[in-house]
C-alpha cells in the first residue's frame, strides 16, 4: 500500500529524511517511533502530499506520489490531481482541528458533501453510523467545545473515515490527551485495525504498538535505524540507539 525507496527530504540545507526505505502491505498496521526531530511527521506528510520528496521514490497503492505516468514519461500532478489523491488518504493529527462552528455530525458530514458532492441523506446516515462506531452516537449534536479531547479525537477519526480512505495516517493521535482519555481513542484505532484498515501510526504508546502493530519502525536522524515485528524490535533491539530510546519510552 505504501512503498518508500531512498526517500530524501530537505528543508533548505537541512536534510530531514536521509533515505527512507520501507513497505507497508495492504491491511498492515505499521507503528513508527523515534525521538523528536527524527523525521516521523515529515515522512507522513510526504505520503500525504503535504511535502514533496527531494529524491527517492514513494508509492501509495502502486502509484508514484506526486506524479502521473504516461507511457514511460512522468508528469508532475496538477493541484486538482493532488487534491484527488489526498482524498484517498485519511490523516489524524495530534491536534484534532475540528470545525468549531459545526456539530460532531456536521464535522463528519462536511468533506463527503463539500468535496465529493455526495447526497446529503446518504452522508448523514454514514456519518451517524461512523459516530456510533467511535462510541459517540449520543454526542452527534455537540459542538467541539462541548466534547472532551478524547471525544474530539474520535470525531476526527470518524471524519477521516467518512471519505472512505484506503490508508489512514496517524501522527501522535493521543499525545495531546489526558491519560484517562487515551484508551478510548486507541480502542477505536484497534477496531479499525481489526477491520483490516492499512495504517501508519506514529505513536509512543508501546502497548498499542505491541498488541496492534504488525510492524514497528524506529527512526532516528532521518533514517530507519531498525524495523521488524513489534516483538523483535521491543524485546530484542539490535542497535544501541534503539535500546537507548526504548529505555526511555517503555
Ligand atoms: P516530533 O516527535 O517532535 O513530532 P518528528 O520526528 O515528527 O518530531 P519532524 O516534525 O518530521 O520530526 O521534523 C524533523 C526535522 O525537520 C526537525 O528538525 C524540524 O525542525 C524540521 N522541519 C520540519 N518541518 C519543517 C519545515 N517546514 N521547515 C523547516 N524545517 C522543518
Ligand atoms: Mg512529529
Amino acid at each position: 500500500m505504501v512503498k518508500a525507496e531512498g526517500v530524501h527530504k530537505n528543508f533548505g540545507r537541512v536534510e530531514v529524511l536521509k533515505g527512507i526505505d520501507l513497505e507497508v502491505r495492504p491491511g498492515e498496521v505499521m507503528c513508527v517511533i523515534g525521538p523528536s526531530g527524527s523525521g516521523k511527521s515529515t515522512f507522513l506528510r510526504c505520503i500525504n502530499h503535504l511535502e514533496k520528496v527531494n529524491a527517492g521514490k514513494l508509492w501509495v497503492d502502486g502509484e508514484l506520489v506526486g506524479y502521473r505516468q504516461k507511457g514511460d514519461k512522468l508528469y508532475e500532478l496538477r493541484d486538482h490531481e493532488v487534491a484527488q489523491k489526498r482524498r484517498e488518504i485519511g490523516m489524524v493529527f495530534q491536534k484534532f482541528n475540528l470545525f468549531p462552528h459545526m456539530t460532531a455530525l456536521e464535522n463528519v458530514m462536511e468533506a463527503p458533501i463539500q468535496v465529493k458532492k455526495e447526497p446529503r441523506g446518504e452522508v448523514r446516515e454514514r456519518a451517524a453510523e461512523l459516530l456510533r462506531q467511535v462510541g459517540l452516537s449520543d454526542k452527534a449534536g455537540n459542538y467541539p467545545a462541548q466534547l472532551s479531547g478524547g471525544q474530539q479525537q474520535r470525531v476526527a477519526i470518524a471524519r477521516a473515515l467518512a471519505m472512505k480512505p484506503k490508508l489512514m495516517l496517524f501522527d501522535e493521535p493521543t499525545s495531546a490527551l489526558d491519560p484517562e482519555l487515551v484508551g478510548d481513542v486507541l480502542g477505536v484505532m484497534r477496531q479499525l485495525a481489526d477491520e483490516g484498515m492499512t495504517m501508519v501510526v506514529v505513536t509512543h504508546e508501546m502497548g498499542f504498538a505491541r498488541e496492534v502493530g504488525d510492524s514497528l519502525v524506529f527512526m532516528d536522524g532521518g533514517v530507519v535505524v531498525e524495523q521488524g515485528t513489534p516483538r523483535e524490535v521491543i524485546t530484542d533491539p539490535q542497535h544501541e540507539r534503539t535500546k537507548a530510546f526504548l529505555a526511555k519510552v517503555l
